[in-house]
């Protein structure tokens, strides 16, 4: 396993590499979310390529940079395991070199939801992940479900610029009460871990009243907020009930709807969301 600090250097040492060839983009401290994105990659690839970069420019001013949780040594020991042949773990002077002054604004999808609520994030995403495609050149590249408002603003970058690759979406991983897995996860406490199952006893209460025939994506709405708040600890950012493709937010549900929270537990912001569709 190769690790790649420079652009230069990955552009001569990826060229002995067979296609197709995919990438996983990471911000480290990785766990078996990310883990699930290289096992697929390497299903679909003949090269596996993983990036480590925690990009500042898609964290707000108030936001948790300085502390997001960092562990290099562990993480290249997982890629290794995982027989990944090539790691881009760039600086990020490497990345935004002084003079650096483009940014990449993706429409309407991106200001909803995550983009209403973190100013400029996707801006920061859409311009390291055009970056990264345009660096690493995969055949496919692969990301989590779990940050579903992401996958779909990268879709719609990769299809407007002809970025050209396959944009894979893998299911989100769960601990074994439901949480869903993240690098975040790590600040929170034995109690935060308890008020964080909220959020899936939330997306669980929706799912099952989907199940039993309701359609009424306001009353859905108003059911998970009042489980939300009824945890002293959660304090909710917003609950949404939208279509899956537009994040239009629905009065009913008669296409795909996808079902996505922000709520902060003590000091940290967890997302989670399902897709409910029949
Ligand atoms: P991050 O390091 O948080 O930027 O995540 C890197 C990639 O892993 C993104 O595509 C995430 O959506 C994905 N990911 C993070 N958590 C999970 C999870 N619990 N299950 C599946 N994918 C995940």
């Amino acid at each position: 396993m190769k690790v790649i600090k420079t652009v230069a250097d990955f552009w001569a040492a990826q060229r002995g590499y067979p296609r197709p060839l995919g990438l996983v983009p990471t911000m480290g401290y990785l766990h078996e979310g990310h883990l699930s994105l290289v096992r697929r990659c390497w299903e679909d690839n003949s090269t596996a390529v993983a990036s480590i970069f925690v990009n500042p420019t898609q964290f707000g001013p108030s936001e948790d940079l300085s502390t997001y949780p960092r562990d290099m040594e562990g993480d290249l020991a997982k890629l290794e395991a995982e027989g990944v042949d090539l790691i881009f773990a760039p600086d990020a002077s490497e990345m935004y070199p002084d003079g650096f002054d483009t940014t990449i604004d993706v429409g309407s999808i991106a200001q909803r939801l995550e983009g209403e609520h973190r100013p400029g994030h996707f801006q920061g995403v859409a311009t390291v992940v055009c970056k990264l495609l345009t660096i690493v050149r995969p055949d496919n590249v692969y990301f989590g479900q779990k940050d579903a408002q992401q996958c779909l603003v990268i879709k719609r970058l990769n299809a407007d610029l002809d970025l050209g690759a396959e944009v894979v979406v893998m299911p989100t991983v769960r601990d074994p009460n439901g949480l869903a897995l993240s690098s975040r996860n790590a600040y929170l406490s034995d109690e935060d871990r308890e008020a964080a199952l909220s959020l899936h006893r939330a997306l669980k209460l929706a799912e099952s009243r989907y199940e039993d025939g309701v359609r009424d994506a306001t009353m859905m709405r108003r059911e998970m907020l009042a489980l939300l708040e009824s945890e002293p600890s959660a304090s909710i950012e917003y609950v949404s009930v939208a279509d899956a493709e537009t994040l239009v937010e629905l009065n009913s549900i008669e296409r795909p709807a996808l079902v996505s929270m922000a709520v902060r537990i003590g000091k940290v912001r967890l997302i989670d969301n399902i897709v409910l569709e029949s």
